[in-house]
């Protein structure tokens, strides 16, 4: 037998349907399934949520600490100051299912975080920059809003939160498990809206124990003026809003608020 060669039929890599809707169909299938993933999975973390209450959580995080936090020494006299103080504004949250424990962080990077189980971890580098108690208050009642809202379990990630329910669920209530890390928690941020809501509840906070709002953003009207050699140190910044635009929010709802802008600053006890 011989062979012929012979040109393909003309447009055979041409398809019949119109590129425009082949091109649609490319587009929004995935993109239709995939918004349908993150739909599944936000719902699934709000169900695990449900099945995790705050009171389970604080009871299997009692007494942890992630394995890679290096605290300064139990005896600093910032670590008892700064314990006091959370466990003074805790006080105006009355029916809280948390008993907040304070760390400090051997860290020259200003930052502040809430972990599960009611552990708020500030660093070193945060507690050089702040001036007076009243800034430390703000820092410390936002971390505090973001337990309110559990946003601190939200931020985990999947794999963990779920993590959380199979322990809570099995009964093997063993957080050293998880394998948290503050490595990896710290730069985990929150949403807009999870941010302010925190400041919303940090502020009113504030108010109740002063009496004034005096302070309570100073340390973010510091930080927006600053070089960025300075900013170079705040993590915090990473995952907390802009300092500028935080400033504006928490002074317009000062004002609607009626909270007053003046009063007497107390003064760091160290
Ligand atoms: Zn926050």
């Amino acid at each position: 037998m011989r062979y012929v060669p012979k040109q393909p039929r003309e447009g055979i890599n041409v398809s019949d349907t119109h590129p425009l809707v082949e091109a649609g169909t490319l587009v929004v299938g995935p993109t239709a399934i995939f918004v349908l993933i993150v739909l599944a999975l936000v719902f699934l973390i709000e169900l695990a949520l449900y099945f995790v209450p705050a009171e389970k959580e604080a009871e299997l995080f009692r007494d942890w600490l992630p394995d890679d936090l290096v605290t300064v020494s139990p005896g600093d006299e910032r670590l008892y100051e700064t314990q006091l103080l959370v466990d003074r504004l805790a006080f105006h949250w009355a029916d809280s299912p948390y008993e907040f424990r304070v760390e400090i962080d051997d860290s020259e990077v200003a930052n502040a975080m809430a972990l599960p189980g009611g552990l708020i971890i500030v660093t070193q580098g945060l507690l050089d920059q702040v001036e007076s108690e009243n800034e430390l208050a703000f820092v410390l009642g936002h971390e505090l809003g973001h337990y309110k809202n559990r946003d601190h379990i939200r931020a985990l990630g999947r794999g963990i939160v779920f993590s959380l329910v199979f322990a809570v669920a099995t009964g093997s209530g063993d957080a050293a498990g998880l394998g948290l890390k503050v490595s990896d928690l710290a730069l985990r941020g929150f949403s807009r809206k999870q941010e302010s809501r925190a400041d919303e509840f940090a502020l009113a906070m504030v108010y109740t124990q002063y009496g004034h709002v005096n302070e309570a953003w100073r340390l973010f009207e510091r930080w927006d003026d600053e070089d960025h050699s300075i900013l170079d140190l705040v993590t915090y910044l990473s995952t907390h809003p802009q300092a500028g635009d935080r400033v504006e929010s928490l002074e317009s709802l000062a004002v609607s608020e009626s909270w007053p802008l003046q009063g007497r600053v107390t003064a760091l006890q160290w």
